[in-house]
């Protein structure tokens, strides 16, 4: 059993039993965490909140240094973390590497971002004082991580959080906490004890607790809806500063002008990497209905030259999905899909020659419309729906006829369109010709239903600093304001 971090100790906790770890493309167990509890996160909590005394009155270079420390370790046990991450997650090779590696410059980002402006100056009421607008770490931060990016996003919280003086209580995912404890033993032995806290276990057993502590503040959470709205409400009486980064049903669009070729590449890397499994992963498409069946039969024929595998074949194009559960909701809006009136024109199925592991074929999915459940909730699986559209017009109002509003792609070099849509749509991230790319300096979040807050960027720096306002009065004298009124003379 690979044991939890806590209070800068290597210990299997109070834990209630183990968790097996599986690899979702052999379904073989691959080692066991503890089934952490609540008493676990209370001793989490404890060693953080200690552990917060000192940390926030380090420097800010010194913090710096120690944050470039863990982007070099990372990059240091780089192979060996990317495998493991292969093995636990199932994506290809090289999107694991992608992961590891912009993990390691998130550090690097937020290690310059820790030397950031503490605050301002600002012009006071009177003379003789000082106003000042401080920004404040809050204390110990519970960071709730899901399983399709563990490493990049669990270094989008604990890098900034950390840069901002905060510490950690780490929850990854019950199905991915392996590269996340093994990247604390090689790439974080130098913060002191306390700092950052990994408590592995279930959601209701670790998450709520942690969610629930009184010393928490602060919860920044990356996974569904629904554990959104539930940490939400388990949050509200206590005004927490939630942090929720949630589910999406992005869609792409390919313009009137768009290269056909490069659009059907494009859109099978935006709906495909990581077989779907992607907050911003493309869930809808539309396409000009002038050549909408082209474009359809190009695409499907793109995506079933692609090899499904296990992650460290480098022959593998596409890995397995998560676990059952998530391949069982892909197969159920497939299925709602097909009873509608919609044809597959690849895929829809499990590959004949992987009868184990959570395989999925890609799938393109035509004649779809918005009744459908592969059109209107979050599918997260290797599927393509494809709808026409015959104006522009349509096209943003189709766009924005959905609950979330994450991300949105685009495939134009008209610059009219271009600006109607980044205008128009509703997301958070809006994509023009190159789908999915991140950017360390590029807010990322939701609107609508696809959460609250952004990481990256400097509003990822403070979502973890509270502002506060000292108002200095320097000489300290008797004001003509103060009691009692309208007695002078
Ligand atoms: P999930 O909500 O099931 O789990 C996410 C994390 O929350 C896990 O660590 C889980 O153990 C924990 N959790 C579960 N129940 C909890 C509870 N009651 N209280 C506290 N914690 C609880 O999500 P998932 O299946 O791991 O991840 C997939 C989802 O994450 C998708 O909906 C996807 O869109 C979303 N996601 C969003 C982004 C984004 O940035 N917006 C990025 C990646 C994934």
């Amino acid at each position: 059993m690979k044991p939890m971090w806590i209070g800068g100790e290597w210990t299997a906790g109070a834990a209630a039993g183990e968790i097996p770890v599986q690899d979702p493309a052999t379904e073989e167990v691959l080692e066991t965490v503890p089934r952490g509890t609540a008493r676990d996160v209370e001793a989490a909590v404890t060693a953080a909140r200690h552990a917060f005394d000192s940390w926030r009155r380090v420097p800010a270079a010194t913090r710096a240094e120690m944050l470039h420390e863990i982007a070099r370790k990372i990059r240091a046990h780089q192979e060996e973390l990317i495998r493991l991450l292969t093995l636990e997650e199932g994506k290809p090779w090289p999107e694991n590497e992608e992961e590891i590696l912009w993990s390691a410059n998130t550090f690097d980002y937020y290690a310059e971002l820790a030397r950031h402006e503490r605050g301002r100056v600002i012009p006071s009421p009177e003379p003789g004082q000082l106003s000042l607008v401080l920004k404040e770490p809050y204390g110990v931060v519970g960071c709730i991580v899901p399983w399709n990016y563990p490493i990049l996003l669990m270094a989008w919280k604990v890098a900034p959080a950390l840069a901002a003086g905060n510490t950690v209580v780490v929850k990854p995912s019950e199905l991915t906490p392996l590269t996340t404890l093994r990247l604390a033993e090689v790439a974080m032995d130098h913060l002191p004890p306390g700092v950052v806290n990994i408590v592995t276990g279930y959601g209701p057993e670790v998450g709520e607790p942690l969610v629930t502590h009184p010393e928490v503040p602060v919860i920044a959470f990356t996974g569904s809806l629904a554990t959104g709205q539930r940490i939400a409400a388990l949050a509200a009486p206590m005004m927490k500063k939630l942090h929720l980064e949630l589910g999406g049903k992005d869609p792409f669009v390919v313009g009137p002008d768009a290269p056909l070729e490069l659009a059907v590449k494009a859109l099978a890397y935006a709906a495909l990497i990581n077989a779907g499994q992607v907050c911003t992963s493309t869930e809808r498409v539309y396409v000009p209905a002038s050549i909408y069946h082209r474009f359809a039969e190009e695409i499907a024929s793109f995506v079933s030259t692609l090899r499904l595998g296990h992650g460290l074949d480098p022959q593998t194009d596409i890995g397995p999905m998560a676990g059952p559960s998530y391949r069982a909701k892909v197969e159920d809006h497939v299925a709602d899909a097909l009873a509608r009136g919609a044809h597959a024109l690849t895929g829809a199925r499990r590959p004949p020659h992987l009868p184990r592991g959570f395989f999925y074929e890609p799938t393109v999915l035509v004649d779809v419309d918005h009744t459908m459940k592969i059109m209107r909730e979050e599918t997260f699986g290797p599927v393509i729906p494809l709808m026409p559209y015959r104006t522009f017009d349509e096209a943003i109002a189709l766009c924005n006829d959905n609950p979330y509003g994450l991300g949105a792609c685009l495939m134009s070099h008209d610059p009219r369109l271009i600006r109607r849509f980044y205008e128009e749509v509703k997301a958070g991230t809006v994509w023009i010709n190159d789908p999915l790319t991140d950017n360390y300096a590029g807010p990322f979040g939701g609107m609508k239903l696809s959460g609250i807050g952004r990481e990256l960027g400097l509003e990822g720096l403070e979502e973890f600093r509270e502002t506060k306002h000292v108002h200095w009065d320097i000489e300290g004298g008797e004001k003509p304001w103060w009691f009692p009124y309208g007695r002078s003379g």
